[in-house]
Protein backbone atom coordinates (compact mmCIF):
# COMPACT_ATOMS: atom_id res chain seq x y z
CA UNK A 1 0.00 0.00 0.00
CA UNK A 2 1.39 3.33 -1.04
CA UNK A 3 1.11 6.27 1.76
CA UNK A 4 -1.01 9.87 0.89
CA UNK A 5 2.82 10.96 1.55
CA UNK A 6 4.33 9.09 -1.04
CA UNK A 7 1.25 9.00 -3.82
CA UNK A 8 1.53 12.86 -3.52
CA UNK A 9 5.45 13.46 -3.58
CA UNK A 10 4.97 10.92 -6.77
CA UNK A 11 2.67 13.02 -8.32
CA UNK A 12 4.10 16.38 -7.50
CA UNK A 13 7.52 14.82 -9.11
CA UNK A 14 5.70 13.64 -12.20
CA UNK A 15 4.58 17.19 -12.66
CA UNK A 16 7.60 18.87 -12.87
CA UNK A 17 9.31 16.40 -15.38
CA UNK A 18 9.70 18.35 -18.42
CA UNK A 19 7.21 17.58 -21.15
CA UNK A 20 10.16 17.05 -23.62
CA UNK A 21 11.57 13.79 -21.11
CA UNK A 22 11.72 10.74 -22.63
CA UNK A 23 12.74 7.67 -20.50
CA UNK A 24 13.82 5.17 -23.36
CA UNK A 25 15.95 8.19 -24.85
CA UNK A 26 17.68 8.54 -21.02
CA UNK A 27 18.08 4.78 -21.26
CA UNK A 28 19.26 4.49 -24.62
CA UNK A 29 22.05 7.63 -24.17
CA UNK A 30 23.77 5.88 -20.66
CA UNK A 31 23.72 2.37 -22.91
CA UNK A 32 25.45 4.78 -25.71
CA UNK A 33 27.53 6.24 -23.98
CA UNK A 34 28.72 3.39 -21.88
CA UNK A 35 28.69 0.87 -24.35
CA UNK A 36 30.76 3.18 -26.81
CA UNK A 37 33.17 3.76 -24.13
CA UNK A 38 33.74 -0.19 -23.65
CA UNK A 39 33.86 -0.51 -27.68
CA UNK A 40 36.43 1.63 -27.53
CA UNK A 41 38.73 0.70 -24.80
CA UNK A 42 38.13 -2.86 -26.16
CA UNK A 43 39.49 -2.39 -29.34
CA UNK A 44 42.78 -0.89 -27.45
CA UNK A 45 43.62 -3.93 -25.73
CA UNK A 46 45.60 -6.52 -27.55
CA UNK A 47 47.46 -10.02 -26.76
CA UNK A 48 46.43 -9.44 -23.20
CA UNK A 49 48.58 -11.58 -20.89
CA UNK A 50 46.89 -13.35 -17.35
CA UNK A 51 48.29 -10.19 -15.48
CA UNK A 52 46.87 -7.86 -17.21
CA UNK A 53 43.11 -9.79 -17.57
CA UNK A 54 43.65 -10.06 -13.67
CA UNK A 55 42.46 -5.77 -13.60
CA UNK A 56 39.08 -6.95 -14.44
CA UNK A 57 38.14 -8.70 -11.25
CA UNK A 58 40.44 -5.87 -9.15
CA UNK A 59 38.87 -3.36 -10.78
CA UNK A 60 35.23 -4.93 -10.26
CA UNK A 61 35.59 -5.16 -6.70
CA UNK A 62 36.90 -1.54 -6.68
CA UNK A 63 34.00 -0.44 -8.38
CA UNK A 64 31.67 -2.45 -5.95
CA UNK A 65 33.76 -0.91 -2.62
CA UNK A 66 33.32 2.76 -4.79
CA UNK A 67 29.56 2.15 -5.15
CA UNK A 68 29.39 0.83 -1.52
CA UNK A 69 30.74 4.42 -0.86
CA UNK A 70 29.14 6.66 -2.61
CA UNK A 71 25.63 5.30 -1.61
CA UNK A 72 26.70 5.04 2.37
CA UNK A 73 28.52 8.45 2.51
CA UNK A 74 27.33 11.09 -0.58
CA UNK A 75 23.85 9.49 -1.49
CA UNK A 76 22.89 8.99 2.09
CA UNK A 77 24.84 11.89 3.71
CA UNK A 78 24.65 16.04 3.15
CA UNK A 79 28.20 16.31 2.15
CA UNK A 80 28.78 20.08 1.45
CA UNK A 81 29.31 20.18 -2.91
CA UNK A 82 27.44 17.17 -3.64
CA UNK A 83 23.77 18.08 -2.04
CA UNK A 84 22.74 17.59 -5.33
CA UNK A 85 22.98 13.84 -4.96
CA UNK A 86 21.47 14.08 -1.39
CA UNK A 87 18.53 15.36 -2.52
CA UNK A 88 18.27 13.35 -5.89
CA UNK A 89 18.25 10.12 -3.79
CA UNK A 90 17.87 10.43 -0.05
CA UNK A 91 14.81 13.23 -0.36
CA UNK A 92 13.56 12.13 -3.53
CA UNK A 93 14.02 8.55 -4.97
CA UNK A 94 13.66 7.35 -1.48
CA UNK A 95 10.33 9.00 -1.23
CA UNK A 96 9.56 7.86 -4.63
CA UNK A 97 10.16 4.55 -4.13
CA UNK A 98 9.56 2.84 -0.35
CA UNK A 99 9.74 -0.84 0.98
CA UNK A 100 5.65 -0.93 0.27
CA UNK A 101 5.46 0.43 -2.84
CA UNK A 102 9.06 0.39 -4.50
CA UNK A 103 7.56 -0.08 -8.46
CA UNK A 104 7.59 2.59 -11.47
CA UNK A 105 4.48 2.70 -13.07
CA UNK A 106 5.75 4.38 -16.55
CA UNK A 107 9.05 4.96 -18.62
CA UNK A 108 8.59 8.74 -17.64
CA UNK A 109 9.48 7.72 -14.13
CA UNK A 110 13.00 6.43 -15.50
CA UNK A 111 13.84 9.96 -14.73
CA UNK A 112 14.39 9.11 -11.21
CA UNK A 113 15.30 5.45 -11.75
CA UNK A 114 18.33 6.27 -13.79
CA UNK A 115 21.31 8.55 -13.23
CA UNK A 116 21.61 11.53 -15.73
CA UNK A 117 24.13 10.52 -17.80
CA UNK A 118 26.58 13.02 -16.53
CA UNK A 119 26.88 10.81 -14.06
CA UNK A 120 28.60 8.30 -15.98
CA UNK A 121 30.64 10.61 -17.76
CA UNK A 122 32.03 11.99 -14.48
CA UNK A 123 32.37 7.96 -13.50
CA UNK A 124 33.83 7.73 -17.22
CA UNK A 125 36.52 10.13 -16.31
CA UNK A 126 37.25 9.20 -13.22
CA UNK A 127 37.59 5.48 -14.78
CA UNK A 128 40.11 6.80 -17.15
CA UNK A 129 42.38 8.36 -14.80
CA UNK A 130 42.87 5.86 -13.41
CA UNK A 131 43.33 3.57 -16.54
CA UNK A 132 45.76 6.37 -17.69
CA UNK A 133 47.81 6.27 -14.41
CA UNK A 134 47.65 2.05 -14.92
CA UNK A 135 49.22 2.05 -18.36
CA UNK A 136 51.85 4.59 -17.28
CA UNK A 137 52.91 2.37 -14.46
CA UNK A 138 52.28 -1.04 -15.88
CA UNK A 139 50.84 -2.16 -19.09
CA UNK A 140 48.24 -0.18 -21.70
CA UNK A 141 46.24 -3.56 -21.79
CA UNK A 142 45.96 -2.73 -18.02
CA UNK A 143 44.34 0.63 -18.13
CA UNK A 144 42.44 -0.12 -20.98
CA UNK A 145 40.88 -3.01 -19.11
CA UNK A 146 39.96 -1.10 -16.28
CA UNK A 147 38.37 1.60 -18.44
CA UNK A 148 36.17 -1.75 -19.97
CA UNK A 149 35.54 -2.97 -16.09
CA UNK A 150 34.29 0.53 -15.41
CA UNK A 151 31.56 0.90 -18.24
CA UNK A 152 30.48 -2.39 -17.41
CA UNK A 153 29.91 -1.90 -14.16
CA UNK A 154 27.83 1.51 -14.60
CA UNK A 155 25.59 -0.51 -17.26
CA UNK A 156 25.37 -2.96 -14.70
CA UNK A 157 24.37 -1.13 -12.02
CA UNK A 158 21.91 0.82 -13.79
CA UNK A 159 20.13 -2.45 -15.22
CA UNK A 160 19.96 -4.45 -11.53
CA UNK A 161 18.74 -1.06 -10.12
CA UNK A 162 16.38 -1.08 -12.69
CA UNK A 163 15.38 -4.41 -11.94
CA UNK A 164 14.37 -3.87 -8.86
CA UNK A 165 12.33 -1.10 -9.49
CA UNK A 166 10.20 -2.70 -12.48
CA UNK A 167 7.20 -4.39 -11.08
CA UNK A 168 6.96 -7.26 -12.84
CA UNK A 169 9.26 -10.07 -11.57
CA UNK A 170 8.18 -13.48 -13.52
CA UNK A 171 11.76 -13.87 -15.14
CA UNK A 172 13.90 -11.12 -12.80
CA UNK A 173 12.90 -13.61 -9.40
CA UNK A 174 14.50 -16.47 -11.07
CA UNK A 175 17.80 -14.79 -12.49
CA UNK A 176 20.68 -15.15 -10.05
CA UNK A 177 22.44 -12.08 -8.52
CA UNK A 178 19.43 -10.15 -9.83
CA UNK A 179 17.13 -11.69 -7.82
CA UNK A 180 19.71 -11.34 -4.55
CA UNK A 181 19.60 -7.50 -4.79
CA UNK A 182 15.82 -7.00 -6.20
CA UNK A 183 15.23 -7.97 -2.64
CA UNK A 184 18.43 -6.74 -1.06
CA UNK A 185 17.49 -3.17 -2.17
CA UNK A 186 13.69 -3.24 -1.77
CA UNK A 187 14.64 -3.91 1.94
CA UNK A 188 17.07 -0.72 1.60
CA UNK A 189 14.08 1.68 1.02
CA UNK A 190 12.64 0.79 4.09
CA UNK A 191 13.18 4.10 6.00
CA UNK A 192 14.39 2.40 9.02
CA UNK A 193 17.53 0.95 7.78
CA UNK A 194 18.20 3.15 4.87
CA UNK A 195 20.78 5.17 6.22
CA UNK A 196 23.07 1.84 7.19
CA UNK A 197 21.67 -1.01 5.83
CA UNK A 198 22.72 -2.98 2.38
CA UNK A 199 24.46 -0.10 0.09
CA UNK A 200 25.26 -2.04 -2.61
CA UNK A 201 23.39 -2.07 -5.81
CA UNK A 202 25.18 -4.69 -7.86
CA UNK A 203 26.62 -7.69 -5.75
CA UNK A 204 26.23 -7.03 -1.78
CA UNK A 205 30.10 -7.79 -1.40
CA UNK A 206 30.80 -5.00 0.07
CA UNK A 207 27.79 -4.89 2.36
CA UNK A 208 28.99 -8.19 3.70
CA UNK A 209 32.76 -7.00 3.86
CA UNK A 210 31.78 -3.78 6.33
CA UNK A 211 28.85 -6.09 7.91
CA UNK A 212 26.27 -3.55 6.61
CA UNK A 213 23.68 -6.18 5.26
CA UNK A 214 20.71 -7.06 6.91
CA UNK A 215 21.79 -10.57 6.43
CA UNK A 216 23.45 -12.76 8.52
CA UNK A 217 25.57 -14.86 6.27
CA UNK A 218 28.62 -15.79 4.56
CA UNK A 219 29.61 -13.91 1.36
CA UNK A 220 28.13 -16.69 -1.27
CA UNK A 221 25.09 -16.71 1.22
CA UNK A 222 24.85 -12.63 0.11
CA UNK A 223 25.49 -13.33 -3.20
CA UNK A 224 23.21 -16.31 -4.26
CA UNK A 225 20.46 -15.22 -1.42
CA UNK A 226 18.00 -14.50 -3.66
CA UNK A 227 14.34 -13.75 -2.46
CA UNK A 228 15.15 -15.87 0.63
CA UNK A 229 14.16 -14.04 3.95
CA UNK A 230 15.39 -16.59 6.65
CA UNK A 231 18.97 -14.94 7.06
CA UNK A 232 17.95 -11.54 7.69
CA UNK A 233 19.28 -10.24 10.71
CA UNK A 234 17.03 -11.04 13.94
CA UNK A 235 16.64 -7.52 15.12
CA UNK A 236 15.84 -5.54 12.50
CA UNK A 237 12.60 -3.45 12.03
CA UNK A 238 9.49 -6.01 11.03
CA UNK A 239 9.27 -4.25 7.64
CA UNK A 240 12.63 -5.87 7.01
CA UNK A 241 11.92 -9.70 7.16
CA UNK A 242 9.14 -9.28 5.03
CA UNK A 243 9.19 -10.46 1.19
CA UNK A 244 10.67 -8.59 -1.49
CA UNK A 245 8.17 -9.53 -3.65
CA UNK A 246 5.14 -9.56 -1.70
CA UNK A 247 3.38 -7.09 -4.22
CA UNK A 248 0.83 -4.51 -3.65
ZN1 LIG B 1 16.29 2.39 -5.48
ZN1 LIG C 1 19.63 4.61 -0.82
Amino acid sequence: MMSDRQAAFRTAYRAQIAPAYHGLIHVALIYLIGGSALWYAARHIHAPTVADIAVVPAAMILANLFEWFLHAKVMHRPVRGFMGIYNRHTLAHHVFFTQDAPYHDTARDYRIVFFPPYALIAFLAMASAGGAILGAVWSANAGWFAVCTAAGMYMNYEFFHWCCHVRDDRILRHLPFVNTIRRHHIAHHDTAIMMTRNMNLTYPFADWLFGTSDLNTGLLGHLFNGYDTRFVRPGQPKAQSRTAVAGE
